[in-house]
C-alpha cells in the first residue's frame, strides 16, 4: 500500500485557492484523507465542507427535496466525479440555482489518486454498518459517509422527499451501457416518478435487486427511506479522458432537479426492467463460466445452454432470453459468481 497517499496533511494556502475556485474535486484529491470542516454563510445558503470530499448545501429558502449525489465510491470511476464536480461548481458560482438541500460526496479519494477501484476493501460492500467489522481507511471513510448521510436526512424537514443517486461507471461492457440497480425494497412499491427521471436521464435498464446488501444505495433506501439507486453510467476512464457529452442527458436532468426542485412528469415507457431469477455461486475451485473474456452484462442465452460447470454442479439456462450480469469467478469459493436475470414488463411492477 502507498502509505504516503494515506498520510494526513495540512491544508495549504494553495488548497484554499482551489476551494475559492469552487473546484471541490481538485481540493479533495489534494487532501485525500482529511480536511478541516468549515461553514460559509452566504445570502442564499449555508455551505459546509464537512470533511474532505463532502459538501453540504442548505438553501435559506425552504426546500422540499433532500438530494444526495455520491461519486467515486470506487476511486477509478472518474466520469461521475467530473460530472458532479461541474454541477457543484456551477451551484457555488451561482450559475445554477440550488432549490434543493444538497449533499455531495466524493467517496474514495486515495484510490482515485492511484487510479484504483479501492486501496484495500471495495467500499461499496461496507455500508449498513458492515464497515464496523473491518479496519483501515475504507471502513473509516464508509462510516463517515454513512454519518454524513444520516445527519443530512435527519436535519431536513420531516416531509422532504429523500433522493440519493450513487453514480458509478463499470469496467465491463454492457448491452445497456447505462443502467441502474434498484435496491431491494422489502415490499415497498417502486417509484414511477423515479423511473421517469431515470429514463429521461438516458438510463436504458433497471435491475431489481432481490435481497439486502451492503451497498451505499441500499443503505439510503432501507435505512433512510430514500429513493436511492446505484447508477451505472458507462465505462471507466481516467481523469480528463471522459467524454462528458455521453452524460448530457443525466447532466440535464440533475441540473433541472437541483434548480427547479422537480422531477420530470413524464412516466417511463421504454426502460427495460430485469428481475433476478438465480444466483450463481462459485462452489468449487474448478468452477467455470462459459462466456467470452469480453462478455457484456445483460447478454442473453438460448434455453439449455450450459452456462457454468464445476466438479460439483452445472447451470443450464432455463428460458430463452435469460441473461447474465456481474460475472466474476476470480473470487473465493462460496461467493457469488453472477446473477441470472429475466426481463419483466414495466407495467407489471408495483409502482406508486
Ligand atoms: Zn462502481
Amino acid at each position: 500500500m502507498a502509505l504516503n497517499i494515506l498520510t494526513r496533511r495540512q491544508v495549504c494556502p494553495e488548497d484554499d485557492f482551489l476551494i475559492e475556485q469552487h473546484d471541490l474535486l481538485a481540493f479533495s484529491l489534494a487532501n485525500p484523507t482529511h480536511a478541516e470542516g468549515k461553514t460559509q454563510d452566504h445570502e442564499w445558503a449555508d455551505i459546509s465542507l464537512l470533511e474532505t470530499g463532502i459538501v453540504r448545501i442548505e438553501p435559506k429558502q425552504d426546500a422540499t427535496i433532500s438530494l444526495v449525489l455520491s461519486a467515486g465510491i470506487h476511486g477509478n470511476e472518474t466520469a461521475p466525479m467530473e460530472l458532479v464536480n461541474q454541477i457543484l461548481k456551477d451551484v457555488l458560482d451561482m450559475a445554477l440555482t440550488c432549490s434543493v438541500r444538497l449533499l455531495v460526496i466524493f467517496g474514495n479519494l486515495p484510490a482515485a489518486n492511484l487510479g484504483q477501484r479501492f486501496i484495500e476493501i471495495n467500499m461499496n460492500r461496507l455500508f449498513s454498518g458492515a464497515w464496523k467489522k473491518e479496519e483501515g481507511f475504507e471502513p473509516q471513510r464508509a462510516g463517515l459517509i454513512e454519518k454524513s448521510i444520516a445527519d443530512f436526512f435527519a436535519d431536513g424537514p420531516q416531509e422532504a422527499q429523500r433522493i440519493h443517486y450513487d453514480l458509478h461507471t463499470a469496467i465491463r461492457g454492457s448491452k445497456y451501457p447505462k443502467f441502474v440497480v434498484y435496491p431491494y425494497l422489502h415490499e415497498r412499491p417502486y417509484s414511477s416518478e423515479q423511473l421517469g427521471f431515470l429514463e429521461a436521464s438516458g438510463i436504458e435498464a433497471v435491475l431489481l435487486s432481490h435481497q439486502s446488501t451492503t451497498t451505499l444505495s441500499y443503505f439510503s433506501s432501507e435505512l433512510h427511506q430514500a429513493d436511492a439507486f446505484t447508477v451505472e453510467l458507462g465505462q471507466v476512464a481516467g481523469f480528463g479522458q471522459n467524454d462528458l457529452t455521453k452524460l448530457s442527458e443525466i447532466n440535464k436532468t440533475l441540473r433541472h432537479l437541483i434548480s427547479a426542485s422537480a422531477l420530470p412528469s413524464k412516466a417511463a415507457a421504454q426502460i427495460k426492467v430485469f428481475q433476478v431469477i438465480d444466483v450463481l455461486n462459485k462452489d468449487a475451485q474448478d468452477y467455470q463460466l462459459n462466456i467470452d473474456a469480453d462478455f457484456e452484462n445483460f447478454t442473453s442465452f438460448d434455453a439449455g445452454f450450459k452456462l457454468s460447470q464445476s466438479n460439483l454442479s452445472h447451470y443450464l439456462v432455463q428460458q430463452e432470453g435469460d441473461a447474465l450480469v456481474f460475472p466474476n469467478t476470480k473470487l473465493p469459493i462460496g461467493q457469488r459468481a453472477g446473477l441470472m436475470v429475466r426481463e419483466v414488463s414495466l407495467a407489471a411492477l408495483n409502482q406508486v
